[in-house]
C-alpha cells in the first residue's frame, strides 16, 4: 500500500512499508519463504525470484521496509551488522582511504584494522565532532566518511549535517551506522548521508532473537552496487531471521518511545546520585552535543552509560553482580534491559591506551535500558549501587 516515499508517518511507514499481503494467500504477514531457489515459467524466464542469494521475497519486504523507512532508493540485508559494514567496505578499492570517528563499535574497528587493512585500504581514525581536523584530514584518496552517531559507548552526537557538506565537497560517500537511534529517531539520508548501516539485531530487531544487518542506500545506483556485492560476496541473512526482523520493526515506534521515556528517567537517577561521576547521555542540557543531537534526533534513545566516583573493575562487578532486572549480556537494543561493561566487553579489543582516551575508563558501565516499568529498573540500580 505503500510507496518508498515517506508520505506516511513512521508508525504507519513502520507497519505497512513496502509490504503488500502475499499475492498468492493474502496473507497479511510476509511468509517464511523457505526456498533456496524458484521454478522458471519457461526457458528464460524466470518469475521475479531465481535463487535466494539474488532475492528471497521475505528478505524482500524486509530490504523494502527499511527504504521506506530509512527514506532510502533501496536497501540490501545481510546475515550480521558486520556483514553489511563488510559489504560497504567491498565499494572501496585498494589505495581508497576510509576516515572514521575513533569512538567506535569495536567490531567495526577490528574489521577496518585487522582484515581491510590487508587489502590496502587505508583507515584513519578522527575525533569527527572536530570539523577542522576531519578537513583537514581529507586528501584525494578519501572516499568514504564513516559516521557512528550516537557513538558507543559514549555517546556522542556527530553533526551529520556538517560531515556531510564535507564529504560532499572531498567527492567521498558518507556512511552513517544508525543502529543506536533507528530511523525512527534520525534519518540520516535526510541530513545528507549517502548510506545508511544498521545492526538490526539491536532496536529494529528490538527482541534479542535475530543477529542481522542492513545498508539503506540513497540512490538507485548505490543501492544496485551494493546488491550486486551482497550477491557476489552472499553474506545475506536467511527467511526466518528476515520475518523475525519484519516484525520487530512493526513495533519499532511504540519500543522506542519507551526507550526514550526509561532512558531519561535513569539517566536523571544517575546524574543526582553521589557514587556516580560522569554520565553520559545525550538529552541533558550539559551533554557537550546536545544542541546538535537536539537538531536531527527526535528522541534521545535508551542507550546511556556512567563511570563512578571512586572505583574501578572491583566495584564496577559488585555493582553488576547485584542486579537482578539488568542482565550482565552484550549487545544492546532488546525490549529487555542489559548493562554491559565496555572496557572487557564490547571495546575489549581496542588497546587500553586507545580506549581511555575516549573514555572508556574500567569504572564505565554501559546501560541499554528496556521497556520494563521504570520503577523496577530504578530501584534495581539503587539497590546495586549502595552494595559499594
Ligand atoms: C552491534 C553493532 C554492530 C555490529 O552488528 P552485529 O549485528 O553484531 O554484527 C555495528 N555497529 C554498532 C553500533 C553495533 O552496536
Amino acid at each position: 500500500m505503500v510507496s518508498k516515499k515517506n508520505s506516511y508517518k513512521f508508525g504507519t511507514l513502520a507497519i505497512h512499508g513496502g509490504q503488500k499481503p502475499d499475492p498468492a494467500t493474502g496473507a497479511v504477514m510476509p511468509p517464511i519463504y523457505q526456498t533456496s531457489t524458484y521454478a522458471q515459467k519457461e526457458f528464460g524466464a524466470h518469475q521475479a525470484y531465481e535463487y535466494s542469494r539474488t532475492a528471497n521475497p521475505t528478505r524482500s519486504a524486509l530490504e523494502n521496509s527499511l527504504a521506506a523507512l530509512e527514506g532510502g532508493a533501496g536497501a540490501a540485508c545481510f546475515g550480521s551488522g558486520m556483514a553489511a559494514i563488510d559489504a560497504l567496505i567491498k565499494l572501496l578499492e585498494p589505495g581508497d582511504e576510509l576516515i572514521s570517528t575513533n569512538d567506535l563499535y569495536g567490531g567495526t574497528y577490528r574489521l577496518f584494522n585487522t582484515i581491510f587493512a590487508k587489502y590496502g585500504i587505508v583507515f584513519k581514525f578522527l575525533p569527527i565532532g572536530n570539523l577542522a581536523q576531519l578537513e583537514e584530514a581529507i586528501t584525494p584518496k578519501t572516499k568514504m566518511i564513516w559516521v557512528e552517531t550516537p557513538t558507543n559507548p559514549m555517546l556522542n552526537v556527530i553533526d551529520v549535517r556538517a560531515v556531510s557538506a564535507i564529504a560532499k565537497k572531498a567527492n567521498a560517500l558518507l556512511v552513517v551506522d544508525n543502529t543506536f537511534a533507528t530511523p525512527y529517531l534520525q534519518q540520516p539520508i535526510q541530513l545528507g548521508a549517502d548510506l545508511v548501516m544498521h545492526s538490526a539485531t539491536k532496536y529494529l530487531g528490538g527482541h534479542s532473537d535475530v543477529v542481522l544487518g542492513a545498508v539503506v542506500a540513497k540512490t538507485e545506483e548505490l543501492a544496485e552496487k551494493i546488491h550486486f556485492i551482497q550477491n557476489a560476496s552472499g553474506a545475506i541473512c536467511g527467511p526466518m531471521d528476515s520475518f523475525l526482523a519484519l516484525r520487530g520493526i512493526k513495533t519499532l515506534h511504540v519500543r522506542m518511545n519507551h526507550h526514550c521515556k526509561n532512558g531519561e528517567a535513569i539517566a536523571h537517577f544517575l546524574q543526582n546520585h553521589p557514587k556516580v561521576g560522569d554520565v553520559y547521555w545525550p538529552g541533558f542540557k550539559t551533554h557537550p552535543n546536545h544542541e546538535i543531537a537536539n537538531s536531527q534526533m527526535s528522541g534521545f534513545g535508551g542507550m546511556l552509560s556512567f563511570n563512578l566516583k571512586n572505583g574501578g573493575l572491583d566495584q564496577v562487578k559488585t555493582i553488576i553482580s547485584h542486579l537482578n532486572v539488568f542482565t550482565l549480556a552484550e549487545s544492546l537494543g532488546g525490549v529487555e534491559s542489559l548493562v554491559g561493561h565496555p572496557a572487557t566487553m564490547t571495546h575489549a579489543s581496542i588497546p587500553k591506551n586507545v580506549r581511555e582516551k575516549t573514555g572508556i575508563v574500567d569504572s564505565l558501565i554501559r546501560l541499554s535500558v528496556g521497556i520494563e516499568d521504570q520503577e523496577d529498573l530504578i530501584f534495581d540500580l539503587e539497590q546495586a549501587l549502595e552494595k559499594i
